[in-house]
């Protein structure tokens, strides 16, 4: 077992709730309603795991497995240009970008076949200048949910879900690579049955998570990260703000 890396968040509070960033060789999965900032998160984790160690990343490339498409280049091109107003030097988005690969996923078969194709790239980046040390499915559960509706086929995608989380961990260790994932929760109004604050997926998902983040909507710019039920880590909050530039304190 290789020594476990962490990536920065760029948010004191938020790397000082998971001791010191996230952690690689493990599963972060964060939760929220729609707008509460999963994807914004998701895109400064693939901006920050490329900067070196003392600049809080991982001198690594990032993979994200995209299933709604809602990745923004335009939107690492504001991010990157936040890291100069931060560490004060100059930084070329073109180079970000081309360490970004995103795989869109058109289904959950997909979805889980990508994580095979996403271990053989990484396998091949291995000596590169930037190993794969990040890996993000943004959303990790919006294809199972849209596929597998009603009570019978509930247990047919929990299976399908655990498998791919598996695959996922997998991927994680092999790599010692950050895996982060998101699942959102139904907004009340959209909440016929079940808990409303409680993910889709349920228990399964809940288990495998190593690491739990509760991220919901604040006044203005701010959103509040929760850290649930993590095995080594107390219990915590904190508050980031998601601003043109990036995530800020
Ligand atoms: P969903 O469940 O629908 O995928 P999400 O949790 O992924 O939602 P995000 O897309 O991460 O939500 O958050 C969207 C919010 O991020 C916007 O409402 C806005 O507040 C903020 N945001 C997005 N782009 C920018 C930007 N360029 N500058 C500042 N804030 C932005
Ligand atoms: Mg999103």
């Amino acid at each position: 077992r290789k020594l476990v890396g962490k990536l920065s968040t760029g948010c004191v509070e938020f790397d000082e709730m998971m001791g010191g960033g996230i952690d690689t060789q493990s599963i972060t999965e964060m939760y929220g309603e729609f707008g509460s900032g999963k994807t914004q998160v998701a895109h400064q984790l693939a901006v920050n795991v490329q900067l070196p160690q003392e600049q809080g990343g991982l001198n690594g490339s990032v993979i994200i497995i995209d299933t709604e498409n809602t990745f923004r280049p335009e939107r690492i091109e504001q991010m990157v240009a936040g890291l100069s107003e931060r560490f004060g030097m100059e930084y070329d988005y073109e180079e970000f970008l081309k360490n970004i690969r995103v795989a869109r996923a058109f289904n959950s078969n997909h979805q889980i076949l990508l994580v095979d194709s996403a271990l053989e790239l990484a396998n091949e980046l291995k000596d590169a200048e930037k190993p794969v040390k990040l890996i993000i499915v943004d959303s990790l559960t919006a294809h199972f949910r849209a596929e597998y509706i009603g009570r019978g086929t509930l247990a047919d995608r929990q299976q399908k879900l655990n498998k791919h989380l598996h695959g996922l961990q997998r991927f994680g260790d092999l790599n010692n690579a950050c895996v982060v994932v998101t699942n959102q929760v139904m907004s009340k109004p959209d909440a016929f049955f079940g808990d409303p604050t409680k993910p889709i997926g349920g228990h399964i998902v809940g288990h495998t998570a190593t690491f739990r983040l509760y991220l919901r909507k604040s006044k203005g710019d701010k959103r509040i990260v929760r850290l649930v039920d993590s095995p080594n880590l107390p219990d915590g909050e904190a508050i980031i703000s998601v601003t043109t530039p990036g995530l800020r304190d």
